[in-house]
């Protein structure tokens, strides 16, 4: 960042702001298991979305996006979705929740700016909305639990960004700790801190740079097949409600009624859910090695079962796969491009980096970006 929010701030309202940082993350483990009720593994990073805050006497609010060199005049009256800038309907979503809550808001100064790749699949929308409410809550004293939070933010997303997205993004921002990932219930929402002491490891992304046109297509065509998956599962077992429910022994058993597309689709639900739970387990006894074994298994099941990879994702896989200092890698976030999740030796990174951009230009023509990511604490006052 060119200059901090507090400089920013202080430049812009002579005063000493509210400084609060909101995390991006990434999930290790449990893709596409969020909508089937299933297990997710996430955790916080470090890189994430930084606001100052003030209250002010004016009669709107002013919220000043560094990152654009871009002012919007905020009329906490009418908070309805603009078509410019974008990024302010995040907070308009938040604001008119609070509205709708009967919550009491005073106009305030905010300055807010990030060091998180938009649209890389590290959910830097949910520590836009996490960020902001936060600071509403702390500024003004609104009384708000982190759940209520979670989905406030969860509900701007939906309703003023348009992407119906899981829980999973919201609560791992708000709820992230230092060093730890957490496993979440998406049925229960209970959760549980894990331990992520990677040692000599690190976790690094791979971004392929590219996003296929079927993205969006291909993930409301998924939740079709797990659906139909579970009325066929439902008429031998009635008591299965979504895929969560299935067992392995389950879906054999319905294996002959159902196409086997659906049954692919199953069974990596199924699975993947299976190696969530068991890949906690690696990270409460500082498995390491078995956990990238995990995250191997995920890539190959989003490919081959649940076919949602694309070649440039799968060549990373390849590459990473070949090389004795990762220890596992798989494909993250909805898929048909996006980045792939690497755990790998820290005294790699740069040869593993070098050949890999290399190979990966040489074959596709395009240039990979990357990021190193940390574990990091979820969304939180800054004090320095
Ligand atoms: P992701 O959540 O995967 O990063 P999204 O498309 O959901 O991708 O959200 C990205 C959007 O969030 C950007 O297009 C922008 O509107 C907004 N955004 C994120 N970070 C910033 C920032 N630092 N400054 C301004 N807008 C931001
Ligand atoms: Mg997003």
């Amino acid at each position: 960042m060119k200059l901090s929010v507090k400089s920013k701030f202080i430049e812009l309202y002579n005063s000493e702001p509210l400084i609060i940082h909101a995390p991006g993350r990434i999930n290790l483990i449990g893709e596409h298991t969020d909508y089937n009720n299933g297990y997710v593994m996430p955790a916080a990073i470090h890189m994430g979305v930084q606001f100052a805050f003030a209250t002010s006497h004016h009669t709107h609010s002013l919220i000043y996006s560094l990152k654009y060199d871009q002012f919007y005049t905020l009329d906490l009256n009418a908070p309805d979705k603009v078509e410019n800038p974008a990024w302010a309907n995040y907070f308009l979503g938040i604001v008119h929740q609070l509205n709708a809550k009967g919550l009491r808001l005073e106009n305030f100064n905010c300055v807010f700016d990030g060091d998180l790749p938009t649209g890389a699949g590290l959910s830097s929308s949910a520590a836009m909305e996490c960020g902001f409410i936060f600071g509403l809550n702390e500024m003004f004293q609104l009384g708000l639990t982190q759940f209520d939070m979670i989905h406030m933010a969860q509900w701007a997303e939906h309703n003023y960004a348009g992407v119906k997205c899981g829980i999973m993004d919201q609560f791992s921002s708000m709820m992230g700790k230092d060093n730890h990932a957490f496993m979440l219930d998406c049925r229960s929402l209970e959760y549980e801190y894990l331990p992520l002491d990677l040692g000599n490891y690190t976790l690094l992304l791979c971004d392929t740079n590219v996003k296929h046109s079927l993205a969006s297509s291909e993930y409301n065509t998924r939740r079709n097949e797990c659906q139909q998956g579970v009325t066929i599962i439902s008429k031998k077992f009635p008591e299965v409600k979504t895929l969560r429910d299935v067992t392995p022994v389950m879906l054999t058993a319905c294996q002959q009624d159902m196409p086997p597309v659906i049954y692919n689709r199953c069974r990596f639900v199924v699975e993947e859910n299976n190696r969530v739970v068991e890949a906690s387990r690696d990270l409460k006894k500082g498995d390491l090695a078995s956990f990238g074994k995990k995250m191997f298994a995920a890539h190959d099941g989003l490919s081959k079962l649940y076919e949602v990879s694309c070649a440039e994702l799968d060549y990373l896989v390849q590459l990473a796969t070949a090389s004795a200092d990762i220890l596992g890698a798989r494909m993250i976030g909805g898929g048909f491009g996006g980045c792939t999740l690497n755990l790998i030796h820290q005294n790699s990174v740069g040869t593993f980096l070098e050949s890999a951009r290399a190979a990966y230009r040489t074959k596709f023509g395009i240039e990979m970006s990357s990021y190193i990511v940390k574990p990091g604490k979820g969304v939180s006052v800054v004090i320095d």
